[in-house]
């Protein structure tokens, strides 16, 4: 586990009038589930693929814990990031799809069963495991690749619009899922989300973004008893 800070990171595109992301200041609790919320267009994917080393910081820099990562690649910032298009290797099973991350960086077999057993028994999975994603239902494998992730044991986790491929009603019960799951872990995790509703009800603390410029950032309840 460790801290996030964003300091005066900023993001520009090439070609760009504007910074997509404009000199963010943000800094994230050890531990801490914060909601990156705002209108498409707003920066959420920049600012979380800046934090997880998939797209350039122009100005400021970006740390996790006391270390500054802003230009290291990805495999070496120690996070793990599940997308709205979760693609999970379709031939494989649930087992070596959660798996397959440690697999490829040559942990041993026993342990790597030990690993996706935990993340099973924590995502409800275990009866799935010897199953192919296309036996599976859309939250189900949402939670694959949830567990692919925490396999790994990242010290921050990042979300991008992880429920928009869900219905409505399984989005509200992942939702719990995810914020349970996640207060369980206690995982830094850093969650980008469109809907105010999914902000409010998951986040500790809510960053709203506004064309590229951070806005506000509270705890749902004092955002709720302001004006
Ligand atoms: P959000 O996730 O809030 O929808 P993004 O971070 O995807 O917002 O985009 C922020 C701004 O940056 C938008 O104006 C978008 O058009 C622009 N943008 C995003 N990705 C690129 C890119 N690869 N090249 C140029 N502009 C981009
Ligand atoms: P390989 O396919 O390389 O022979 P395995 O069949 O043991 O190796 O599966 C690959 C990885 O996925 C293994 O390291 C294993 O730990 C994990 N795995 C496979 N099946 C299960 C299972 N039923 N429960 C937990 N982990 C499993």
């Amino acid at each position: 586990m460790a801290s996030v800070t964003y300091d005066k990171a900023t993001r520009l595109y090439p070609g760009g009038t504007k910074p997509a992301v404009d000199a963010l200041d943000l800094h994230i609790e050890d531990g801490e589930f914060l909601v990156l919320v705002g209108p498409s267009g707003c920066g959420k994917s920049t600012s979380l693929r800046m934090l997880a080393g998939l797209e350039d910081v122009n100005g400021g820099a970006i740390r996790i814990g006391d270390r500054d990562v802003t230009n290291l690649p990805p495999k070496d910032r120690d996070i793990a990031m599940v997308f709205q298009n979760y693609a999970l290797y379709p031939h494989m099973t649930v087992a070596d799809n959660m798996g397959f991350a440690l697999k490829i960086a040559g942990v041993n077999k026993a342990e790597i069963r030990k690993k996706v057993e935990e993340a099973a028994k924590i995502l409800d999975l275990t009866e799935y495991l010897d199953r192919k994603p296309k036996a599976l239902s859309g939250g189900q494998r949402q939670r694959v690749a949830m567990g692919r992730a925490i396999v790994r044991e990242p010290q921050v986790f990042l979300m991008d619009e992880p429920l928009s491929n869900l219905d409505a009603k399984l989005r509200v019960s992942t939702r719990t899922q995810i914020a349970g799951l996640q207060r369980r872990l206690g995982i830094t995790t850093v969650y980008v989300t469109h809907d105010q509703t999914e902000a409010m009800t998951m986040g500790d603390r809510v960053a709203v973004l506004k064309d590229g410029l951070l806005q506000q950032v509270d705890t749902p309840r004092r955002m709720y008893d302001k004006p």
